[in-house]
């Protein structure tokens, strides 16, 4: 017999202490893939209390289960560490300006990572201070939504990529202003273009790709100044010169790090050596793009074969789709783990990039990230089992939040206790 606990939903705030669930529920899954070592624990249950994972263990008579998923496999929930969530994924990145409407914009796609079980987000760019506003906004309970951390407007040169939702800054003193500004705004991470980029509807030189646009004065500035203030780094990098900086600057995570040159993307060994050695995080933003068209800054077997480079050298690897370019919506998480999969990572080395690696990586590995007593129960339920299938990825039957068990729609209504999907 199930206790009905859909009413531990958002809105009634008898059943929640701010975003999280008050009370204890008992999740009994065939298999949890317990703790920081993601081992699979079967037959077990999962205690929650408050929101937070209390036990972990082999399901018992003591049990007082409250929801039986059957056959699935309980796993941590998801993490993306690089999205736009204030952009519609269309043609023109970056979406309409207008605050009001943005931040419709990003709780809708926030939800949507929900249902795909993506239970925090990296919010890499996003205008006004919208991911700050819909960070607060979820943690305080006023909207169901992942975990956000956020980097809000981006740093760029004048008329340089991601500039729509940038501060525009070209010397020392305005570098060290916009880092304040982001503290102010409630910034978690301060997002720099390190490059131009791919993804934009215009070619000015601070947009193309193959330049960095900040030099190592300045990007050691930006990072100290940010550190300083409390937040975190990330760098946008599609060239070589432009990691260097990025990483000779001492930043927190490198993003796309593609080294795209003309004619042809050269990977820099010493480079991706040095990166490996000192464990800076590298999010390649993998995506539906990777095996499907392809991705812009080299053919498919040249962007794999480096991809599976910087594994190989010992590059640690986070999940990140750059969700909010055209085309790559939050439903298509997956695709992007399925890319690590297809270069031969073990399947349980993709699982931890989407969840302890990737909660290393954004600084929250006290707060989430696996399947631990006295962290935040974030959990996904998968149809199948992602340690030996990541088609497993695309099938989430139940999502958890915070403890909150989140609607996932007619799916949610056919699958739990029913051992479905069979
Ligand atoms: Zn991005």
């Amino acid at each position: 017999m199930e206790r009905d606990t859909s009413v531990r939903l958002f809105g009634d705030p008898a059943k929640t202490i701010g975003a999280r669930a008050a009370g204890r529920t008992v999740l009994r899954a065939r298999t949890v893939v317990a703790g920081a070592a993601l081992k699979p624990l079967h037959d077990a249950v999962v205690v929650i209390d408050d929101g937070l994972v209390s036990a972990v263990e082999p399901a018992g008579p003591e049990h007082a289960v409250d929801v039986d998923l059957g056959d699935a496999t309980l796993v941590p929930g998801l993490i993306d560490a690089h999205v736009h969530l204030a952009s519609d994924s269309g043609p023109r990145f970056g979406g309409v300006p207008d605050e009001s409407r943005l931040l419709l914009l990003a709780i809708s796609n926030a939800q949507r990572f929900l249902r795909a079980g993506v239970t925090t987000v990296r919010d890499l760019g996003s205008p006004f201070a919208v991911g700050s506003g819909l960070r607060d906004g979820i943690d305080t309970g006023l909207v169901i939504g992942p975990r956000v951390l956020a980097a809000n407007r981006v740093i760029t040169i004048t008329g340089g990529h991601g500039h729509h939702m940038g501060l525009e800054c070209d010397d020392i003193g305005e570098l060290r202003r916009a880092v304040r500004q982001l503290a102010k705004d409630g910034s978690d991470w301060v997002k720099v273009m390190a490059s131009g980029g791919f993804v934009h509807a215009r070619r000015s030189e601070g947009d193309a790709p193959f330049f960095p646009l900040f030099d190592l004065t300045e990007m050691r500035m930006i990072v100290e100044e940010a550190h300083r203030f409390g937040m975190r780094v990330a760098a946008h990098c599609q060239n070589r010169d432009a990691i260097a900086v990025a990483f000779e600057g001492g930043v927190d995570t490198i993003e796309h790090c593609t080294f795209a040159a003309k004619p042809q993307a050269v990977l820099d060994e010493a480079l991706v050596r040095a990166i490996a050695e000192r464990g800076t995080f590298v999010v390649p933003t993998t995506n539906n793009y990777w095996l499907t068209v392809g991705v812009p800054w080299a053919p498919k077997d040249v962007a794999l074969a480096n991809l599976r480079r910087l594994y190989d050298l010992g590059v640690r690897l986070v999940a990140g789709t750059d969700a909010g370019i055209p085309t790559t919506t939050p439903d298509l998480y997956a695709e992007g783990l399925r890319v690590f999969a297809e270069i031969g990572m073990p399947l349980t080395e993709v699982l931890a990039a989407a969840t302890t690696l990737a909660a290393e990586a954004v600084g929250i590995s006290d707060v989430t990230g696996s399947i631990t007593p006295g962290l935040s129960a974030d959990l996904v339920a998968l149809d199948g089992d992602p340690l030996t299938d990541v088609d497993a990825y695309n099938r989430p039957r139940a999502v958890v939040v915070r403890g909150v068990l989140v609607p996932l729609g007619p799916g949610w209504q056919r699958a739990p206790g029913r051992g479905a999907g069979q």
